[in-house]
């Protein structure tokens, strides 16, 4: 039987981060599933499809083939064929992923995915609804958050280091709104599941949240 680790929690926790340390410490292998809805969008971006098309949505994401690929460990993310990767960090894609990713059909499609890839493998899966909808039996649930100031001021440091600009209260305010859309979806809104262990990461350093998640799983 493989093992899955489940992180679920709101946008920039710093569940990526977490997840693919705790991955490498246990020989697993890391699942992005919040790339999986970023390079939907970017697909229905191209479509010149807007986040209010729910109908176009629903008819054109079943021409979106998404798969995922390792390389030297790294997660890739390919759209119908095409490593998107270095496309989908944007705050454009981000904002449509969110968006889009309340659209049943986009999520049926991706979730079946997501259950392939933990049915054979060890992992550590990230996203919103993992341990309430994708891996109900995970045998860790996290639920991984932090303050909306704390999350706007990492996801500012990030931008800055790659040389992008960014505005803080900008920011910020995508995540409070980002958050609200997240969890007030009518189809596997993001909440804690009922046997999810919490950790609010707004005074724990990175090495502090995988040593705690560590030892909840062994
Ligand atoms: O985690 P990330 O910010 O990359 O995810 C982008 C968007 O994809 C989220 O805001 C969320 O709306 C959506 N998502 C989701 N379910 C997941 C992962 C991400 O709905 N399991």
């Amino acid at each position: 039987m493989s093992y899955s680790i489940a992180i679920d929690g709101p946008a920039g926790a710093g569940k990526s981060t977490i997840a693919k340390r705790i991955a490498k410490q246990k020989g697993y292998i890391y699942v992005d599933t919040g790339a999986m809805y970023r390079a939907m969008a970017l697909f229905l971006i191209r479509e010149n499809i807007t986040a209010d098309e729910s109908e176009k949505i629903s008819a054109k994401c079943k021409e979106a083939d998404i798969s995922i690929e390792y390389r030297d460990g790294e997660q890739i993310v390919l759209l119908n064929g095409e490593n998107v990767n270095g496309l989908i960090r944007t705050e454009e894609v981000g904002n449509m992923a969110s968006a889009s990713s309340v659209n049943g059909d986009v999520r049926k499609k991706l979730v079946e995915l997501q259950q392939k890839l933990a049915a054979t493998t060890d992992v550590v899966m990230d996203g919103r609804d993992i341990g309430t909808c994708v891996l109900p039996n995970a045998d860790l649930k996290i639920y991984l958050t932090a303050s909306s100031r704390v999350r706007a001021e990492r996801r500012y440091k990030e931008l800055i280091e790659k040389g992008m600009t960014a505005e803080l209260d900008k920011i910020e305010q995508d995540i409070i709104e980002r958050d609200y859309r997240d969890m007030n979806r009518e189809i596997s809104p993001l909440k804690q599941a009922e046997d999810a262990i919490l950790v609010d990461s707004s005074d724990m350093t990175i090495e502090e949240v995988v040593s705690k998640i560590i030892s909840l799983a062994s």
